[in-house]
């Protein structure tokens, strides 16, 4: 039986209870450029109900959040590294404590299942004090040469702005600033149009945390505009970007004219190999949950997986149940594991992708009503040049792939444009490190379908993205490395 939809909650936006409700699913407010005032109405997607109405912000709010963080970034470069330090542990300790009340804002704005919004949260305050502590580890060199002492600095770039996706609203939004802050810089933060709320929030608690007026902003409004106007200004140092492929190439082209930094996270077609000689049990309890996590809204899902022939019924057996068991639902209920896409405008593009003459294997099940529910879907078998293993889908929908040996399974891993994360299941430990090298990708994992922790690397090769988020290289992508040469005889 399918899960019901979750009761009609009551909508209310950042101040109180809000009455209108959208005439069409995915309503966005109306697109408007430079200085317009007009409303941006958030929608909860498992209600479809109205969850806030904000003012919608236009380039002139771009430009007004782009000089503020001008006027602060001297001041805020300057402050000294254990008090730029504290200041972020400072921010950390407000986000825990407020960790609750972002996860039901995330959880509600996103349609993400509680549990996960609350580890989400917790991740960014982890972030914020991870990149606390690298503020008095910003170190450089000295290299030896003739004639006095050479040394390099990582100086910070100015402003940066940082455009985020809907997916992971407030964590993305964490990669980035918390990097960029303790490196010294100043950031303009455009999240996505259909999940705001905690960025907005998150610009409150920066204030409430101590940081200087200016250092964090925060403008609401489309990409078209103002991620188009943060582009293109010349008082912008980098652009840090999430998204999709063919907005990231956008950006990286506009960026070009003012010679702008960029750090790019695009989209993945991640493959999940399993060899016949893998422990399947495990290998098929986990595969759920790297591809219908986030409703399959996740740039790391491993949305191909790749079987060894001979293991294929047995790996398709274990699968079955486990994603007919999948709970679909309400965000809030705690014992939802899977939520409602994003929009109407998503399912859409989902259910393009699971056309009538699909080969559906297993579906799970998804409640009827309010909302945008699309099921968990196994399409199998599936050859890899066809679309729904080709293109990036972003919803709770995977393919099998059968496969014949090593060989095979790194080449179909590496047929795709992208390359961002994955993972290799097998018991056989040299042919899993060599596999794991093999596979064009920034981020894979062995007997384990984890991509992302606060300490490590995180990013694509190819058409994945460029540069990275997250661990120590991450203050690197924030700053620019300067030598300077002191002699000392004579000139
Ligand atoms: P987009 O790439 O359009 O959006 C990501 C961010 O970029 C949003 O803040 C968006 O603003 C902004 N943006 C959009 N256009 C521009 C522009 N011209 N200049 C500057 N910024 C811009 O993703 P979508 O939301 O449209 O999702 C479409 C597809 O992208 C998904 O189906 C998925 O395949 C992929 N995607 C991948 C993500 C990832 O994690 N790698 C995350 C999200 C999507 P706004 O939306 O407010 O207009």
């Amino acid at each position: 039986m399918p899960p019901s939809a979750p009761a009609n909650r009551r909508s209310h936006d950042a101040h109180g209870p809000v009455r209108r409700r959208p005439g069409r699913h995915d309503a966005r407010g109306d697109r408007r450029g430079r200085g317009a005032r007009v409303t941006l109405t958030v929608l909860e997607p498992a209600t479809e109900a109205v969850l806030a109405e904000l003012p919608r912000a236009g380039s002139d709010d771009a430009d007004a959040a782009v000089a503020r963080a001008k006027a602060a970034y001297p001041a805020w470069r300057a402050v000294a590294p254990p008090d730029r330090a504290r200041l972020l542990y400072g921010l950390a300790d407000a986000l825990a404590e407020r960790q609750e009340e972002l996860a039901v804002l995330e959880a509600r704005n996103a349609g993400k299942p509680i549990g996960d919004a609350r580890g989400e949260m917790g991740m960014v305050a982890d972030v914020f004090r991870y990149y606390a502590g690298g503020v008095e580890r910003n170190l450089g060199d000295t290299i030896p040469v003739s004639g006095g002492v050479a040394m390099t600095f990582r100086e910070p770039l100015g402003v940066v702005a940082l455009i985020t996706p809907w997916n992971f609203p407030l964590a993305i939004a964490s990669w980035k600033m918390g990097p960029a802050l303790a490196a010294g810089n100043t950031v303009v933060l455009k999240p996505a149009e259909l999940t705001p709320l905690t960025a907005l929030k998150l610009e409150r608690i920066g204030i409430e945390a101590g940081l200087p007026e200016g250092v964090l902003n925060v403008v609401a409004g489309p990409g078209s505009v103002c991620g188009q106007r943060l582009v293109e200004h010349p008082d912008v140092a980098k652009i840090a970007f999430t998204g999709s492929t063919e907005v990231g190439r956008g950006i990286a082209a506009g960026a070009a004219a003012t010679i702008k930094r960029v750090t790019l996270e695009l989209g993945g077609k991640s493959a999940n190999v399993v060899f016949a000689d893998a422990d399947l049990e495990a290998a098929a309890a986990a595969a759920p949950g790297a591809v219908f996590g986030n409703a399959g809204q996740d740039c790391c899902a491993r949305s191909r997986i790749l079987v060894e022939r001979p293991a294929l019924d047995e790996f398709m057996a274990a699968l079955q149940p486990r994603v007919e068991a999948i709970a679909v639902g309400d965000p809030l209920a705690e014992t939802t594991e899977m939520g409602p896409l994003i929009s109407a405008g998503q399912r859409e593009n989902v259910a393009s992708f699971v056309s009538e003459d699909a080969p559906v294997a297993i579906r799970g099940s998804a409640p009827k009503g309010p909302g945008y529910w699309f099921p968990p879907t196994v399409l199998a078998p599936v050859g890899n040049d066809e679309r729904p293993a080709r293109e990036e889908i972003f919803g709770p929908v995977a393919c099998v792939i059968p496969f014949d040996g090593e060989e095979e399974a790194v080449r179909l891993a590496n047929e795709t444009i992208y390359g961002l994360s994955g993972s290799v299941w097998t018991r056989d430990g040299a042919r899993a490190l060599r596999v794991a090298r093999a596979i064009d990708t920034g981020v894979i994992s062995i007997n384990s379908n984890t991509s992302v922790r606060v300490a490590t690397p995180f990013g694509g090769f190819k058409q994945s993205g460029i540069g990275r988020e997250l661990g120590p290289d991450a203050l690197d992508h924030y700053t620019e490395l300067k030598n300077v040469y002191y002699a000392t005889e004579g000139s």
